[in-house]
């Protein structure tokens, strides 16, 4: 039988990285993965697809909307070819799954397919594609099983009508009307990609607003952009069935009042979040606990109850994003490899990659308010800007909250063009504890996006702002 320092069971954004980390700091190392290519729901059926898709949905949105106003002519009319698309979208899927396969043999990481489930504690089965199992033993054992997409106990998912954000990215069609339920970042971004194709959207969220973890302010300024752009919304529905008769899906929702309200659509994406996933795992054989919720409980060092099984990633509590997964899986090699790392969960940053992107970190306004800090808020709009108004994306702000007293930035929120990847600056001042004041004296190159962050600041620090 093989043994292994580390066996790490699932090959997510969580997996894969632990499982470089391990080999790096010298342990020998495993990983078993249930699909035949490796990167997990990030790589084959999340992040990367669903960004793939809203960049080519974009340049069709752009080729019929905004090339005009920029002074060019194309003849002819402008189509969709979807097949294309999606195929375009799985060549990236499959260059990027294949190049973590070439990180695992670089990193000399023992690649197991098949199911994986525990034997023991020290013991993992693997059940093979053609039927056979294959047992392998590991001095520490890493749980990285991911999630799927979760739905509500009265929705059967047919994957044809009916839909999760899995089938929404292998449609073979462009729908007429979308039904999106889940006003949170997947059915937006997905939305918004079927409704750059030429769907009607229209998103049905339980609660008052769309993205509700996030700052208030941010909810309100993506409403009233994706509004413009047509994408209609039903706040505060709740939704009650979910029908399909023939092509048509009818989904019945009770409006804040009480009210029923029927929406008809050819199509309807359930997008109400994701469960942890250890189906076919068999914990209870290693003595692992689960929480009521079917997540993998964890302590701050995210050991399980069982001294040599640690879990990381969307199977256990936390956000469930690729870089917070990531970072943990670091964390698990480093720790095994007797190191002390930590993880800050108040500066994982979240975003949401709809146009305009949409991004935070830290504290938001409400947090604040609710834990009586006393802040001060600087706030910018990217209209102001000069680089915004050059390329004509000018919807959106950056909004700075920091310490009334201190100017510690404690939280800093955006909606506008590329603020995926400005609020990394954002994350970078906080992790080392600026002030709004430091934010202000740093020179940001000029024209940017990025200079909404220092004119936010100098707001921040009494009113400063240069160019509003
Ligand atoms: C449409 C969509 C878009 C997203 N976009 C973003 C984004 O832009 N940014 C972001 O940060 N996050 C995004 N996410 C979330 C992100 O994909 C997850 O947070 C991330 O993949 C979690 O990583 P993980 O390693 O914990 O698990 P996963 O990526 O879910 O990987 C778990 C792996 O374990 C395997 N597995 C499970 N059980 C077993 C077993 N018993 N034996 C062997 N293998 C097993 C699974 O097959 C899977 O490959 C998106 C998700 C979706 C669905």
């Amino acid at each position: 039988m093989d043994q292994y320092d580390v066996a790490i069971i699932g090959s997510g954004p969580g997996g894969y990285v632990a499982a470089i980390r391990c080999a790096q700091l010298g342990m020998k190392t495993a990983i078993i993965e249930k699909y035949s290519t490796l990167g997990g729901t990030c790589l084959n059926v999340g992040c990367i697809p669903s960004k793939a898709m809203l960049d080519s949905s974009h340049h069709y949105e752009d080729a019929i909307n905004h090339f005009e106003e920029h002074g060019i002519e194309i003849p002819g009319e402008i189509k969709v070819n979807l097949e294309k698309m999606i195929g375009r979208k799985q060549g990236v899927v499959d260059q990027t799954t294949k190049g973590i396969q070439f990180l695992m043999d670089k990193n000399k990481i023992t690649v197991f397919e098949g199911l994986g489930s525990f034997k023991d504690a020290t013991h993992v089965n693997i059940k093979k594609n053609d039927g056979k199992t294959e047992e392998i033993e590991a001095k520490n054992i890493i749980i990285a099983t991911g999630s799927k997409p979760s739905t509500l106990p009265f929705i059967k998912i047919d994957k044809e009508r009916i839909i999760t954000s899995t089938e929404a990215l292998e449609l073979k069609e462009v729908p007429k009307h979308m039904i999106v339920i889940g006003g949170g970042v997947i059915g937006l971004e997905l939305g918004q990609v079927y409704k750059r194709l030429g769907a009607d959207v229209t998103v049905v969220e339980f609660m008052d607003r769309i993205i509700p973890g996030m700052d208030a302010a941010l909810s309100k300024e993506l409403t009233k952009v994706m509004k413009k752009q047509k994408v209609k919304f039903a706040l505060s529905h709740k939704v009650k069935s979910v029908e399909r008769k023939g092509d048509t899906i009818i989904v019945k929702a009770d409006d804040k009042k009480g009210q029923e309200v029927v929406f008809e659509g050819d199509y309807c994406l359930v997008a109400v979040g994701r469960r942890p996933y250890t189906d076919g795992l068999n914990v209870d054989a290693a003595g692992v606990k689960l929480d009521d919720r079917g997540k993998v409980i964890v302590n701050e060092h995210l050991k399980t109850n069982v001294d040599n099984i640690y879990a990381i990633g969307d199977v256990i509590k936390g956000a469930m994003l690729a870089h917070k997964a990531e970072e943990e899986g670091t964390l698990v090699a480093e720790q095994l490899a007797g190191q002390k790392p930590h993880i800050d969960y108040n500066l994982i940053p979240g975003v949401v990659y709809t146009w305009p992107e949409v991004a935070a970190v830290g504290k938001t306004e409400e947090e604040l308010k609710e834990a009586g800090v006393d802040y001060k808020v600087g706030q910018f709009p990217m209209r102001a800007l000069g680089r915004a108004r050059a390329s004509m994306d000018t919807d959106g702000f950056v909004k700075i909250l920091a310490d009334k007293k201190t100017d510690e930035v404690l939280g800093v929120h955006m909606i506008g063009a590329r603020c995926a990847d400005l609020i990394t600056e954002a994350v970078t001042a906080m992790e080392f504890r600026a002030s709004a004041e430091d934010i202000s004296r740093m020179s940001h190159a000029h024209p940017t996006y990025a200079e909404a962050v220092k004119e936010a600041a100098l707001a921040a620090t009494g009113d400063r702002a240069l160019h509003i």
